[in-house]
């Protein structure tokens, strides 16, 4: 077979995204302004939510779904112990502290059995993962401690869904990322969804510098002696326009572009299924994946060689993979902190070790898919 070459993962933009940068570099108006509108306007109807606020990243979604959830010094948050850096990052940038819950490493996703042990006076809110795309059980979380306050790392979750309702309405305030690793991207950027009215304006003047109101009121309003109140201290997460404009048709693609992962995902999983050391993704009834990646976990009691061994096989031939994420208890700035330990949470752990992710993506062929399946096939 041919060698190819088949990237983790790539964007997909073309003409249209080109195009739609024309409208706010000729207005001049490149931050936060109509462009963003519209994108969070769509964002909201797509999520079924009442609000969708642009912002910067996830990372600072986060960051501010955790303020207006009143998350401050003293306050615990529980959340998985396998996920990107960033979910417990936030918890740090709060004064409060990130405790840690071990996920079911079949579903990657953090294991609601093991919340009760964990809850204490202090706990204030939840960060649960919808890893992968796949929706953590927000509605057991709901039921059982309706004390939390909910805040969804939907960072890879664009189009999910928990049980015919989707990702980002599900708990308090949802959180998006529009990296270029996500399903769809504006390079950078970020959307905080929520029913709530209060959270709405509180978040809104917390991404602004806190200001009573946007730089786009202030410019276009009747009133041009009129500046913001700054009642609060916030601070600048906006988006640009530039990237609303990308995000307006990015989003008009994300049903499409899940409809073909999902498609390819069912093909890896079928041609996979022989292969005894190699666990593909399980997505349980009442769940809809949103496939932002493809992650799978090796048995290396089985596998021919170890995790780390087939990914350097598979990056000879061409084929970029990367492990799941990291267990963030592993990470120094974690582990030193708490004195934690590898084992502490077993499931994290070997998710940390044995996952897999390899290619999906909305550019890649056929042919692409097939050629990662007979290397698969072929170790
Ligand atoms: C990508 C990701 C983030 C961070 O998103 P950014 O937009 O890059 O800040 C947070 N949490 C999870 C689970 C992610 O996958």
């Amino acid at each position: 077979m041919e060698k190819r070459n088949i990237p983790i993962s790539l964007p997909s933009m073309g003409v249209e995204e080109w195009e739609a940068l024309r409208a706010p570099i000729e207005s001049g108006w490149i931050t936060q302004g109509p462009k963003v509108k519209e994108f969070e306007k769509m964002f909201a109807e797509r999520h079924q939510v009442k609000h969708a606020l642009a912002v910067s990243n996830c990372t600072t979604a986060l960051h501010l779904a955790l303020i207006a959830c009143g998350v401050g010094e003293g306050d615990e948050v529980i959340v998985p112990a396998f996920t990107w850096v960033s979910t417990a990052n936030a918890v740090i940038y709060c004064n409060a502290t990130p405790v840690f819950i071990d996920i079911d490493p079949v579903t990657f996703n953090i294991d609601v059995t093991q919340i009760a042990n964990k809850i204490t006076p202090r706990t204030k809110a939840i960060i649960p993962v919808h890893l992968f795309g796949l929706c953590a059980d927000i509605d057991y979380i709901k039921d059982n401690f309706p004390q939390l306050k909910i805040v969804e790392d939907g960072a890879c979750a664009a189009g999910s869904g928990l049980r015919g309702r989707p990702a980002g309405g599900l708990g308090d305030i949802g959180c998006f990322s529009f990296h270029p690793r996500k399903s769809v991207t504006t390079g950078e950027g970020g959307m905080l969804t929520t029913n709530d009215d209060k959270m709405a304006a509180h978040l809104d003047m917390l991404r602004n510098h806190g200001a009573s109101i946007s730089e786009e009121q202030r410019h276009h309003g009747p009133k041009p002696y009129i500046l913001a109140a700054f009642d609060i201290v916030g601070y600048n997460y906006r988006m640009t326009d530039l990237q609303g404009a990308l995000g307006i048709v990015q989003l008009g693609k994300l049903d499409k572009f899940i409809d073909e992962r999902e498609l390819w995902a069912a093909y890896y999983s079928e041609k996979l299924k022989n292969i005894s050391w190699l666990r593909t993704p399980v997505t349980a009834q009442g769940y809809k994946h949103g496939w932002q990646s493809y992650v799978t976990f090796i048995d290396e009691n089985i596998s021919p060689v170890k995790r780390n061994d087939i990914m350097e096989v598979l990056q000879q031939k061409g084929i970029a993979t990367r492990p799941g994420t990291h267990a963030v208890h592993m990470l120094g700035a974690y582990a030193n902190k708490y004195g934690i330990k590898p084992g502490d949470f077993p499931g994290a752990f070997i998710a940390d070790q044995q996952s897999m992710s390899i290619p999906l993506h909305n550019r890649m062929v056929k042919e692409d898919f097939d050629y990662v399946i007979a290397a698969l096939m072929d170790l």
